[in-house]
């Protein structure tokens, strides 16, 4: 049966000049199993996968019968029985024969590697649990869980590399993506993967999770509400990212319609392409009614992000969001990683401006390594995030620090701080760059000059801003958080969505302000948010004098299209 689930269009990153329709079967994971590989095998490597799986049940198996032995010699009389019979019902799940019929088909037929059969398989059982009637057999799901999770914790010990050419995956129907959450790590980790499409039940427009999306520039809608419980594994589903609806089974009168909806974006996408490329390597160069000159500039989230930031013709980067090197990992970068992250960025733009966002975590962008207690507090946005967590991890910002100063001898460098609210904070800020000089100085390290930049997402900035121009060589206006501070609305929250308003006047007041009072001190300002990249925002935030704009590079196709106007 045909249904539709509504939820947040986050578009294609394309500013309405191509359509965000992404069309596949639906592949249905839990946020926890995000990190499982998905990829294509070739039809040479079935038999391998298969035998992959085959062993890693063994050996569950195995590892299973161990433990009942060792608990019927160890444990009290009573216990044995009662976590024996759980044993036994987590054997006869492992052995049960939907799961390995489930698995064969999908590697056989759909060429999934090992990991992903598993776990889709699983899905489809767990949907079976939960429709049924009878509450004890409802709560085997729990042990089904327990099975997956030893199933593929054995199968990842036994990765094999993937075989990921880019012709083996166009050989494949489209996938769309359908999670509960997706953190924005998570989401990251799929870029270049298989799927064409992403749905997620939480999360608002200007969520990070969002972010990321449209920065892949694949069709993707959160706030979905209820969709990971209503879309089934394998079910045939549209993704409209530009209306933010999703459509379920879709009679072939529909698909047709979407399929025509889809040739006719693939089509505008290519001629914007195409005109690109006839002026390519050329930053966009745009001219305000005044004649005055509009600098576009590229929110990045990872240092090979600069191809896409060149190809669109950025003239250097306006964000790079550098807490995604930071993000899903156990142990976080040390100083020369870091330094050679920075250095790749400088290095690729060639002498164009780059700023540089010291880490900027907590609220939807935790860190796996550290801070899983703040992950916890009742109001992530409000505690230790960004600076606040920089500043109270010392060691750990001198390290950053460390690493930005010695990268910027290899091209011009702006830091810029997240965050901020306090005169105090600031100081503190700035004598921890000085800090982080005299340790360079004393072990002889080579380091070079970085112009300091304050972000103002924060009401409080927004309302001293000639105290943050007496310490800062520049300001970049994070709008997304302004909007949510000062609205008192959550960013990643898709029950409250309706009332984050970027034209409400009050954030249009404080946008407005803080660009005029650093125009009139001589200094740069820049808008870095989601609403840079808005072509609906564009011309109010012109009026307001705004002349620097940083956003997603496939966001900045659409704003080509002022040029020379
Ligand atoms: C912002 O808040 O507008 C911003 C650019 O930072 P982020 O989206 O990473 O919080
Ligand atoms: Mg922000």
């Amino acid at each position: 049966m045909t249904f539709s689930v509504h939820g947040l269009s986050v578009g294609r990153g394309l500013g309405g000049t191509a359509n965000g329709v992404a069309i596949g079967r639906a592949v249905c994971i839990l946020s926890s199993r995000a990190s499982v590989a998905h990829y294509f095998i070739d039809a040479a490597q079935v038999r391998s996968e298969l035998s992959r799986v085959y062993h890693a049940k063994e050996a569950v198996i195995a590892d299973m019968q161990r433990l009942q032995i060792s608990l019927s010699e160890h444990v009290n009389k009573d216990a044995p029985q009662e976590l024996s019979a759980i044993m036994d019902v987590h054997l006869m799940l492992l052995q049960d024969e939907t799961l390995a019929d489930g698995v064969r088909h999908y590697i056989e037929e759909r060429h999934y590697n090992a990991e992903w059969a598993v776990s889709a398989q699983l899905e489809v059982i767990a949907a079976q649990f939960d429709a049924m009637h009878d509450p004890y057999m409802r709560e085997r799901k729990g042990d089904l869980e327990q099975v997956a999770e030893r199933l593929l914790t054995h199968l990842m010990g036994t990765q094999q590399s993937a075989n990921l050419s880019p012709a083996n995956q166009t050989s494949h129907e489209s996938l769309i993506l359908v999670a509960h959450d997706l953190s924005p790590a998570d989401m990251l980790r799929f870029k270049g993967d298989v799927f064409s499409g992403f749905v997620t039940d939480v999360g608002g427009k200007t969520s990070h999770t969002a972010i990321v999306a449209r920065s892949m520039g694949i069709p993707a809608i959160v706030g979905a509400k209820s969709a990971s419980q209503l879309v089934r594994q394998d079910d045939w589903v549209i993704v409209d990212a530009d209306a933010g609806v999703l459509i379920v089974n879709p009679t072939e009168g529909i698909l047709a319609e979407y399929r025509q909806k889809q040739a006719d974006g693939l089509m505008a996408w290519q001629v914007h392409l195409d005109s690109d490329t006839r002026d390519s390597s050329q930053a966009v160069s745009l001219l305000a009614p005044d004649g005055t000159a509009i600098t576009l500039l590229a929110n990045i989230e990872l240092p090979t992000d600069t191809v896409a930031a060149l190809a669109a013709g950025a003239q250097g980067i306006g964000l790079f969001r550098t807490e995604f090197l930071f993000m899903g990992r156990s142990q976080l970068p040390d100083e020369e990683e870091q330094y050679a992250a920075y250095r790749e960025v400088v290095l690729a733009m060639r002498g164009l401006p780059v700023t540089i966002r010291t880490i900027d975590i907590g609220a939807d962008k935790p860190l796996d390594a550290i801070h899983g207690q703040e992950r916890n507090a009742i109001n992530p946005a409000l505690g230790l995030r960004a600076i606040r967590w920089c500043l109270a991890e010392p060691t750990m910002f001198l390290t950053q620090l460390r690493a930005l100063l010695r990268a910027a001898v290899h091209g011009r460098i702006d830091v810029l701080i997240p965050m901020l609210a306090h005169e105090s904070e600031i100081k503190q800020c700035l004598l921890m760059v000085d800090r982080a000089r005299v340790q360079l100085d004393a072990s002889g390290v080579l380091y070079g000059e970085v112009r300091l930049g304050a972000m103002i997402e924060v009401p409080a900035a927004a309302l001293i801003v000639p105290t943050f121009l007496k310490y800062f060589d520049f300001l970049s206006i994070g709008s997304n958080d302004l909007i949510q501070y000062t609205l008192a609305v959550d960013r990643a929250n898709e029950e409250v969505a309706h009332l984050y308003d970027a034209t409400h006047p009050a954030v249009q007041f404080l946008i407005e302000s803080t660009i005029k009072q650093c125009l009139a001190a001589g200094k740069s300002v820049s808008v870095c948010g989601e609403m840079a990249g808005d072509e609906m925002h564009f011309k109010a935030l012109l009026d307001m004098g705004l002349r620097t704009f940083s956003m997603h590079p496939s966001q900045m196709f659409s704003f080509k299209k002022f040029a020379g106007r």
